[in-house]
């Protein structure tokens, strides 16, 4: 590993790619299903997102599984996660998924070592996403995650597909991106890979901020 552009694939975990292309045994699947609950629920106890505002998907074989739209987090079950095909994008089984389908999509088709997404309006983060500029890894954590600097994708409607094509460009091969006035998304090997690089991105986008209110010459 050399180059600096290969260390945001390193640092979400994303050095085994191949494994997440191949369709999963039962038990692999329910084991994925069970982590992005976990993943959810952390999300929820840590305060990046309230309610059910933020979503969380897997990668299971030719499908994913994704938290549903409006489900409290609290009370989700794996079997309440919405099964869809990843080539076609089409519902299987019972549920209405996340309104951000369409950006989970992308993100897997764009990127075949992307095993799970995260998505949340944690607080800093989504204050600095308005900004339009990339978040800077000032603190030692950004470097520590191999994350690097978040770009910021431009600003689109939730749910839309002009979403998704920004998010998935700004993204690139990094693990993290902000997405334009509205929150931040992040990549993983896992859900509990991207639930980290989700902490670590908001740990930095507060250290930023606080950056900028402690010194005038920082404010841009
Ligand atoms: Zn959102």
């Amino acid at each position: 590993m050399g180059a600096p552009a290969s260390l945001p694939a390193r640092a979400a975990g994303l050095a085994r790619p191949a494994a997440a292309r191949l369709p999963l045994p039962g038990a692999g699947a329910r084991r994925r299903a069970r982590a992005v609950v976990t993943a959810a629920r952390a999300l929820l106890d840590e305060g990046h997102v309230v309610g059910s505002v933020g979503n969380v998907s897997a990668r299971v074989g030719r499908e994913l599984r994704i938290t549903p739209t409006r489900a409290a987090y609290e009370r989700m079950r794996p079997r309440d996660l919405v099964r869809v095909d990843l080539a076609t994008g089409a519902v299987r089984g019972a549920g209405v998924p996340s309104r951000e389908l369409p950006l989970h999509l992308a993100l897997y088709r764009a990127r075949p070592d992307v095993g799970a997404v995260v998505h949340t309006h944690s607080v800093a983060a989504t204050a600095w996403s308005f900004l339009g500029e990339a978040l800077a890894p000032e603190l030692e954590d950004l470097g520590y995650y191999d994350v690097g600097a978040v770009a910021t994708a431009p600003a689109a409607p939730a749910g839309s597909a002009e979403l998704a094509r920004g998010a998935v460009a700004a993204l690139g091969g990094g693990g993290a991106v902000l997405l334009g006035g509205h929150g931040v998304l992040t990549v993983g090997r896992t859900p509990e890979d991207a639930v980290v690089v989700a902490r670590v991105v908001e740990r930095q986008a507060r250290v930023a901020w606080l950056l900028r209110g402690a010194d005038p010459r920082l404010v841009g």
